[in-house]
């Protein structure tokens, strides 16, 4: 007989992640990882802290990580909000921000699939806003929605996995345009190549900032994110992370983001490497027939007219190159392609090249 929760639980539709191998050496290029060791300082850091102070419980306030992360983009420590990741973080955002009954939120339908899922699980209204037909966000659709119907508009920038960016001008009309709207601009990526909108975040009373140091920091394993806004907005998720878990970063997640934020040139050598990288990459695929969309991130997303992606994705597999499909419909013939060292992207071009000769 089946129980009243039984549906409930079947309707509960969790992230599906990119697959972590527990076999194998593979080239790991599947869920935009750095492909780079965090700094050494980080390293540093972290080793001290176990050795000297793990016994003790963190500062539930992380207040010397918001100071540093405060001076870094020049704004008080009391914009600054982390969590565990920046999942956590949005978690905590739809739960505080995004619920307003009888209204809605926005997001592009082809984007971080992480929203839906939350929109899902906290009952919200949501609207998926098509994508252009170049894959790119049309402002225009954010800036005439109407405050009646839409309470909360989010979206990568640059967006995911498409990886193309919107300029900061652009952020900017949708906030004058939308006083009333909580606007949420996940920059995940936003050191691969894009303006970050942190900038403006004096200025306009109703945005929020969210960043990582999964990706441009090479930090994805310690789990640090983090939201900035001013602070009566941080002050809803403040709220809702008490309710649930009033330390939430350990010792060794502040320690180390503390001294990545330190570290500023191994920070800017390790991402102008995969700058220029992607470029190779991307000229590469286009050489042997892939639509390469303009990228502004640590991946490309990328299709050929003449091989199933799905297909192509399992091949690479066989060849133990892991790269991410997605199966939905827009984008089904597409593959997101995380940059790695460049010697892995070597070996995936060759790889790449051989299969394309063997199925012609
Ligand atoms: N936002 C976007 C757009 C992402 O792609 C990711 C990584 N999958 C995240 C947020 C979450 O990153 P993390 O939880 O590792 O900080």
């Amino acid at each position: 007989m089946s129980k009243f929760w039984s549906d409930f639980v079947q309707e509960l539709k969790p992230y599906v992640p990119g697959e972590q191998p527990k076999d194998g050496e593979y080239i790991k290029l599947n869920t935009n990882e750095s492909p780079f060791d965090p700094s050494p300082v980080v390293i540093d850091a972290i080793r001290q802290e176990v050795e000297e102070n793990l016994r003790l419980y963190p500062d539930p306030e992380s207040d010397r990580l918001r100071e540093v992360i405060g001076r870094y983009y020049d704004i008080p420590a009391d914009f600054v909000f982390p969590g565990n990741g920046s999942d956590e973080v949005l978690a905590h955002l739809f739960h505080a921000l995004f619920k307003h009954k009888g209204k809605k939120i926005l997001f592009p339908d082809i984007t971080y699939s992480f929203y839906r899922v939350y929109a899902k699980l906290y009952d919200l209204d949501f609207e998926a806003v098509a994508l252009n037909s170049q894959f790119e966000i049309d402002i225009n659709d954010y800036i005439n929605a109407s405050s009646e119907e839409v309470c909360g508009i989010i979206f990568p920038n640059p967006n995911a996995p498409t990886g193309i960016a919107v300029s900061l001008e652009q952020i900017e009309q949708l906030l004058q345009a939308q006083p009333d709207i909580v606007v949420a601009i996940d920059e995940a990526y936003v050191d691969f190549g894009a303006d970050s909108a942190v900038s403006l975040l004096e200025k306009y009373d109703n945005l929020i900032v969210l960043q990582t140091l999964s990706k441009s920091r090479s930090l994805a394993g310690l789990r640090v994110g983090f939201a900035m806004a001013q602070p009566h907005l941080l002050q809803a998720l403040v709220r809702v992370k008490n309710s649930f878990n009033s330390y939430p970063l350990d010792r060794l997640a502040q320690v180390g983001a503390i001294a990545a934020f330190e570290d500023d040139a191994y920070f800017e050598q390790t991402r102008q490497e995969i700058i220029t990288s992607r470029e190779f990459v991307s000229q590469e695929l286009a050489g042997l027939g892939f639509v390469v969309l303009p990228s502004k991130t640590n991946f490309v997303f990328v299709s050929h007219p003449q091989i199933d992606a799905a297909v192509l994705s399992a091949q690479l597999r066989q060849h133990l190159v892991l790269v991410r499909h997605f199966d939905q419909s827009r984008i089904s013939q597409y593959l997101r392609i995380t940059i790695g060292t460049r010697k892995q992207c070597e070996v995936l071009i060759k790889t790449l090249s051989e299969i394309l000769t063997s199925t012609n």
